[in-house]
């Protein structure tokens, strides 16, 4: 008995059985393709979701500390009290960004030494360490802020076994990432402090050499410059630092 099917789209009448196999084929293949768009959707959004969630964090070292005092910027102010302070202020002006985690070396005023510093990022094994400093030297007319940012070299990657090529681009990869930091930061202090850039330079930063971790040391200013000392014990200055840091990690990790 021939089987009468009529297609709603097209009203055409279907007598014939093998037609109506080929079609049912054919949604087959269309419901196949359905499912897959569907399933490539929901694993890019989740991915991008991952994506979205991933956590980035940065490691603020805030230099000397406890009897550790740096050098002596004010009567009873030292290089120690500057850092930490600034320190404090980019943790706090960082708070609300959900996929930025900062973690501070020392929250408070204690001595740690550079070994100890060294053990704390190997464990955390940021995404990026930043140091900052108070200068000094130079007379009394050296003024201004100074980038360093972290330079590489072969025994940076002992202990494990790799070719020269990976070698090679690690390093290549943990000086661009450092250099790319050291611009944006010089661009954000650049506006708070017109043309009191004294450049960026190439040095390693002991602490997180051989440790494979992106890194700047910054000279906020010079604790022995008349102008910059009394910028850099003043809160509000100290306040605008902590927010130019605070917008360029958030550039970075963008
Ligand atoms: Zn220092």
């Amino acid at each position: 008995m021939a089987i009468m099917f009529v297609d709603k789209k097209t009203d055409f009448v279907i007598s014939n059985p093998t037609s109506i196999k080929v079609k049912d084929m054919f949604d087959k293949k269309r419901i196949l393709s359905v499912l897959c768009i569907f399933v490539y959707l929901l694993l890019f959004s989740s991915l991008n979701l991952f994506a979205a969630e991933k956590k980035r964090t940065i490691l603020i070292d805030p230099a000397h500390g406890g009897q550790d005092v740096g050098i002596q910027v004010a009567s009873s102010v030292y290089e120690k009290d500057i850092t930490l302070a600034v320190a404090l202020l980019i943790k706090k002006e960082l708070a609300a960004e959900k996929n930025i985690e900062v973690v501070l070396i020392r929250d408070s005023d204690k001595t740690v030494s550079t070994e100890e510093r060294r053990k704390t990022i190997e464990k955390l094994k940021p995404d990026f360490c930043l140091s900052i400093h108070v200068n000094a030297g130079f007379g009394h007319n050296a003024s201004g802020f100074e980038i360093y940012y972290s330079a590489y070299d072969e025994q940076a990657a002992t202990g494990k076994k790799s070719t020269k090529d990976d070698l090679r681009q690690l390093r290549n990869k943990l000086s661009n990432d450092s250099l790319t930091m050291a611009k944006i930061v010089q661009d954000h202090l650049n506006v708070l402090f017109p043309r009191k850039g004294r450049g960026l330079r190439k040095a390693d930063n002991p602490t997180v050499a051989g440790l494979h971790i992106p890194s700047l040391v910054v000279e906020m200013g010079f604790g022995t410059h008349a102008d910059d000392k009394k910028k850099l014990v003043s809160s509000k200055t100290q306040a605008d630092i902590a927010k130019a840091f605070a917008s360029s990690i958030k550039k970075y990790f963008r």
